[in-house]
């Protein structure tokens, strides 16, 4: 069928919205008019080829839709009912049985590999091949296929247009507060970056009752979002000492830590900032190669690093967690969030790298 999509086509070019062609859903996958998607950093490293996926290609990771036709054996959605859709992992490796499909052994593969799993391509223009099947939806258009297992069903009461970001983003900050680092009420943490993954850390850190919950990051305007969606203190890393001023705030040093710059600097500080038997979680995601160097003295004496791939959510189980809290107020992410029709998906981008807007969300045309 024609779709409208926005087309990466070479490395950093600006996405191009044109008229190309969606293939049928096969027996295992669901075809979603979609309503709206999030524009996540994810996206735009991959449009600059930080992760070699092939080009051209159709990005877009954070749908949410209306479920429009289904495959013979799709038996957990039909049609017309409410999706958001989020990563697919395969359900037959090691992290898939053992219930974490973040770890999947085939990841990249899954979301990352432009094509389905047997290597043919879902989209097309007009002939020329055009690479999809990003995080198993390619979702910067108006319909996309995605599969059973990548498809989270919503309450129709929800407000859909505003949901596409829970499928990444936003579970990945909130979960690795919520699902992996499991603060205890009371304690302290500190989220590095006030982008969309660390406010949502700072929304979930205040839902789970952390009593002292430090932002850091570069720009007043996020520090200022912080504060509102939570944060206890803001921290410019400008103008202070960062680990010395938070060693002060929390009494000795900080319970927990978050890192979701993907800079080895602040990654030191995130571990260095801990109090003895701390723990820090890195979501960060940096280039391939990217090296770090800590003080081995400061991880012997009982502190953890720990690495966190999509908020270690079980999607079908975490997305409806997040949305009854956003339902009874105590995790307001749409705060975060400012809405774009799909033909302005350039301004979109160039909004989220300055960091005007915390979490663009692209209108789809019907
Ligand atoms: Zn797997």
């Amino acid at each position: 069928m024609d779709i409208v999509a926005a087309i990466t086509r070479e490395k950093s070019a600006p996405f191009s919205v044109e008229t190309i062609q969606l293939d049928k859903p096969r027996n295992d996958e669901v075809r979603v008019k979609i309503v709206a998607t999030g524009m996540c950093h994810t996206d735009l490293v991959v449009r600059d080829q930080y992760y070699p996926v092939p080009l051209p290609s159709v990005l877009g990771h954070e749908g949410a839709g209306i479920v429009e036709s289904v495959g013979a054996d799709v038996t957990k959605v039909k049609p017309g009912d409410h999706v958001v859709l989020t990563y697919k992992s395969c359900g037959k490796c090691h992290g898939c049985y053992e219930g974490e499909p973040g770890y999947c052994d085939s990841f990249f593969s899954e979301n990352l590999g432009g094509t389905r799993a047997d290597g043919s391509l879902t989209l097309s223009c007009n002939g020329e091949p055009i690479h999809g099947n990003f995080f198993q939806q390619s979702s910067f258009a108006n319909y996309a296929l995605a599969h059973e297992t990548n498809v989270v069903k919503v309450p129709k009461e929800a407000p859909l247009e505003l949901l596409g970001p829970l499928g990444c983003g936003i579970q990945t900050g909130a979960g690795a507060v919520m699902n992996s680092l499991q603060p205890r009420a009371g304690s302290s943490i500190v989220v590095f970056g006030a982008g969309s993954v660390g406010l949502s850390a700072v929304m979930a850190a205040r839902a789970v009752g952390c009593s002292i919950i430090i932002a850091v990051d570069l720009k007043a305007s996020r520090r200022d979002a912080a504060m509102e969606l939570g944060a206890t203190h803001v921290i410019d890393p400008q103008e202070s000492n960062t680990v010395e001023l938070i060693q002060t705030l929390t009494g000795g040093g900080a319970n927990y830590s978050l890192e979701t710059t993907a800079l080895p600097s602040v990654f030191r500080e995130a571990v260095d900032c801990l109090a003895l038997r701390g723990v820090c979680g890195l979501v960060g995601a940096p280039a391939l190669g990217t090296e770090v160097s800590f003080d081995m003295n400061n991880i012997l004496f009982g502190r953890t690093v720990r690495g966190i791939i999509e908020g270690d959510s079980v999607p079908d189980i975490f997305i409806p967690r997040l949305l009854e809290l956003y339902m009874q107020g105590r995790f307001p992410f749409d705060k975060l969030t400012r809405f774009y029709d799909l033909k302005d998906i350039n301004q979109a981008a160039k909004d989220s790298e300055s960091g005007v807007v915390i979490k663009p969300i692209l209108r789809m045309p019907h």
